[in-house]
């Protein structure tokens, strides 16, 4: 796997053997199936440059970084502009760390990433979960004819583990159609991430679940950072607490996408992507 990876700045704090840390890090910087604004390729590695500036300690759980265990593997080195390369390299990735039993964090990156990490996830796991906290449905079967692409990334979970597996939260962006076929056969929710916490949880315990958090969920003004904003969206606040009250569940994976640092002001973004790492290794992986 070490021939595949590279640019490892290391999340704060993160330990220095793999082979000892329950919890995985990993950057996927690739943003070449955007349709709008191109720049997440630049997410992991600022992700990883402000998380200096947060505390170990989380008030929200009364837990500290210090007594987790993680490695950060820096980056996948992607093949630019081949999507299909790309995607095989960050499976082989995401299969290994799974292999090792590793908690895996994934920093995006397009969102594109996570189908294969939920691919491999898929080979371990029949009945996953998929929770995704998002601004589009991102149920496109293609964008503009070309299947692959940040926009499909849920109708390939759809695929992997059927609709009524699919939860979607804070969604107020898609097509007719996406809409309709949500409706069908997925979980949608349209704006909520807050409310719908309680009844999921309850709907899906012992179930394994695979955390997916689209940046753009976030309300533009907490989170302007990301190449597709959507206003009328959650507060920052909202969304931590939202992800918190999935912390009883059996949490196997969790991966954080869409941040692009070049859209951003004053890296408030890239924080909030931080914050939620920590809140996610200190909830999920520990
Ligand atoms: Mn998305
Ligand atoms: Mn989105």
């Amino acid at each position: 796997m070490k021939d595949l990876l590279e640019n490892n700045l290391g999340f704060m704090g993160a330990g220095d053997s793999y082979e000892e840390a329950n919890i995985a890090i990993v950057g996927f910087p690739m943003d070449f199936t955007v349709s709008f604004r191109p720049g997440t390729r630049m997410g992991p590695r600022q992700i990883r440059s402000v998380s200096e500036g947060i505390e170990e300690y989380s008030y929200y759980q009364d837990k500290d970084l210090v007594n987790a265990s993680y490695y950060d593997c820096g980056d996948v080195r992607l093949p630019f502009g081949n999507v299909q390369e790309s995607l095989e390299r960050i499976y082989q990735v995401a299969k290994q760390l799974i292999k090792d039993d590793k908690f895996p964090v994934s920093l995006g990156g397009e969102h594109l990433v996570t189908y294969p990490v939920l691919k491999a996830f898929g080979e371990k796991y029949q009945d996953l979960v998929v929770i995704q906290f998002d601004a589009h449905a991102d149920l496109r079967e293609d964008y503009l004819g070309e299947p692959h692409s940040h926009a499909t990334v849920m109708s390939k979970a759809c695929q992997l583990f059927g609709g009524k597996n699919i939860y979607q939260l804070g969604i107020r962006s898609g097509t007719r159609e996406e809409f309709q076929f949500a409706k069908e056969n997925t979980n949608l929710y349209f704006e909520q991430v807050l409310e719908p916490i309680e009844g999921i949880v309850q709907a899906v315990k012992n179930r394994p679940v695979y955390i997916t958090i689209d940046i753009d969920v976030v309300d533009p003004a907490f989170a302007p950072g990301t190449g597709t904003p959507e206003a009328g969206g959650c507060s920052s606040k909202e969304l931590i607490h939202a992800m918190l009250g999935l912390k009883n569940l059996n949490v196997v994976g969790f991966d954080v996408v869409e941040v692009s640092p070049i859209f951003d002001v004053g890296d408030c973004t890239s924080l909030l992507a931080a914050k939620l790492v920590r809140e996610a290794m200190l909830a999920f992986g520990t």
